[in-house]
């Protein structure tokens, strides 16, 4: 008899954009002619820049000649982009990272998905409330949890995030070996000044622990203060992993392309205490799994870096930004206090009620579909989350339309 594995049973049913969508869809229904802004999935709306478009053309051309087609690649990606991203991405900011620790991938929700398979199924895992559902249910899937129980799964460590500490909750008073942090956060936006990593980095040396720094926003920043990679603090590369993704930094969501670095002295250890190199591992894994990004894709992420390309892409993040402010001076102005919306593309916003019936109040009065806070774990709950991902004109119209509802 095929036995399942009974962790998938643990999961919550009810995924928090399959409930949104269904809720949308009812109102739709009653409501055929209403139309409808959606401000509520993260996904982006600009079209690819128009180096990356290029590149990409000329990548697909060059499959097709016999003396420049090429085969499987190298599963960690090709060495042009790895290159460019060490230089661009990381040294060129003081970060100490070479491009053979980079791990070119196709996104960044698969890597902080499939790297806890490295670890053992005894250790302790903390991640953030609200949070990036992918590091919950990726170790409730691997037997990591007990069952859920209000909102919450027994034995994880929940780093709490709260406007007391501005959703940037710091390291607990208990022993975690596994550490998920996300700046620019999603879903809150908030973002960790350089002293708020260190002690991160400080505690993960003293325990020996490991952190997983998911940075898919790191595009979005614009303050010269704020960190865009972990190993901008000193000793992170001893134990950090970082995730970065083409996704929303130039519009890649449909096109898919991510990378992971592991530097080679991050360590994690076996059951005997000695430490084995991260790297070493991940590349096993990485080779066995996963057969690399196609080689045109890989060529548009490329044009990111040079040429036309990094002036598109701020462009397209400048566009986003724009949105972002309007938003955060709308709600701001009309009481609500909000976080995030100046280092990232999402605004939270406290909303003085329960955040489904916000989400229900701002779906029906206004026809505007932003994403309730409770859908990102308990301290979710009494916030929604809007995004910045959309034309300008719709999020003018978007802004009008929830200020007639909620006066
Ligand atoms: N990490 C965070 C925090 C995200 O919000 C997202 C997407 O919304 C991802 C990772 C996924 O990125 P990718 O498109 O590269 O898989």
């Amino acid at each position: 008899m095929i036995k399942i594995n009974e962790n998938y049973l643990k999961l919550t049913s009810s995924y928090l954009f399959a409930e949104i969508a269904k809720r949308v869809a009812a109102f739709q229904r009653q409501n055929p002619d209403k139309e409808i802004i959606r401000l509520g999935i993260g996904d982006v709306t600009r079209p690819l820049p128009i180096a990356c478009v290029a590149a990409f053309r000329r990548g697909v051309e060059e499959m097709g000649e016999a003396g420049n087609f090429r085969g499987y690649g190298p599963e960690q990606g090709y060495g042009f982009l790895r290159e460019q991203i060490a230089k661009n991405d990381f040294q060129s900011r003081g970060a100490d990272v070479a491009s053979d620790e980079i791990f070119v991938s196709d996104g960044a929700k698969c890597d902080t998905g499939n790297i806890q398979e490295l670890f053992a199924d005894d250790i302790v895992v903390a991640v953030p409330d609200p949070v990036y559902p992918v590091y919950v249910d990726t170790n409730v899937m691997a037997g990591r949890t007990g069952a859920a129980a209000g909102g919450r799964y027994g034995g994880l460590v929940y780093l709490e995030g709260n406007t007391a500490n501005g959703f940037v909750p710091g390291p607990p008073d208990k022993r975690v070996d596994l550490v998920y942090l996300c700046y620019p956060n999603n879903p809150t936006g908030a973002t960790a000044t350089k002293e708020q990593l260190k002690a991160w980095v400080d505690y993960a040396r003293a325990e020996k622990a490991l952190i997983l720094f998911d940075a898919a926003y790191e595009a979005f920043i614009s303050d010269p203060s704020i960190p865009h990679s972990i190993y901008e603090i000193e000793g992170a590369r001893d134990v950090a992993i970082e995730f970065r993704s083409f996704s929303k930094t130039a519009g890649f969501t449909g096109t898919r392309c991510a990378f992971t670095v592991v530097p080679k002295s991050c360590m994690a250890y076996s059951a005997d205490g000695a430490a084995h190199a991260i790297h070493g591992l991940w590349n096993r894994r990485h080779t066995t799994k996963f057969n690399g990004v196609s080689y045109p894709v890989q060529r548009a992420a490329e044009a990111i870096y040079h040429g036309e390309g990094p002036t598109q892409v701020r462009e397209i993040i400048r566009y986003y930004m724009a949105n972002a402010r309007k938003i955060k001076e709308k709600m701001t102005s009309l009481g609500y206090s909000c976080t995030g919306g100046v280092n990232a593309p999402y605004i939270w916003i406290e909303c003085k009620s329960d955040s489904w019936k916000f989400f229900d109040m701002l779906l029906n009065e206004a026809g505007v579909v932003c994403t309730p806070g409770a859908g990102f774990g308990k301290c979710g709950e009494g916030f929604i989350r809007i995004s910045a991902f959309n034309s300008p004109e719709n999020v003018d119209k978007a802004l009008l339309r929830i200020e007639q509802a909620v006066k």
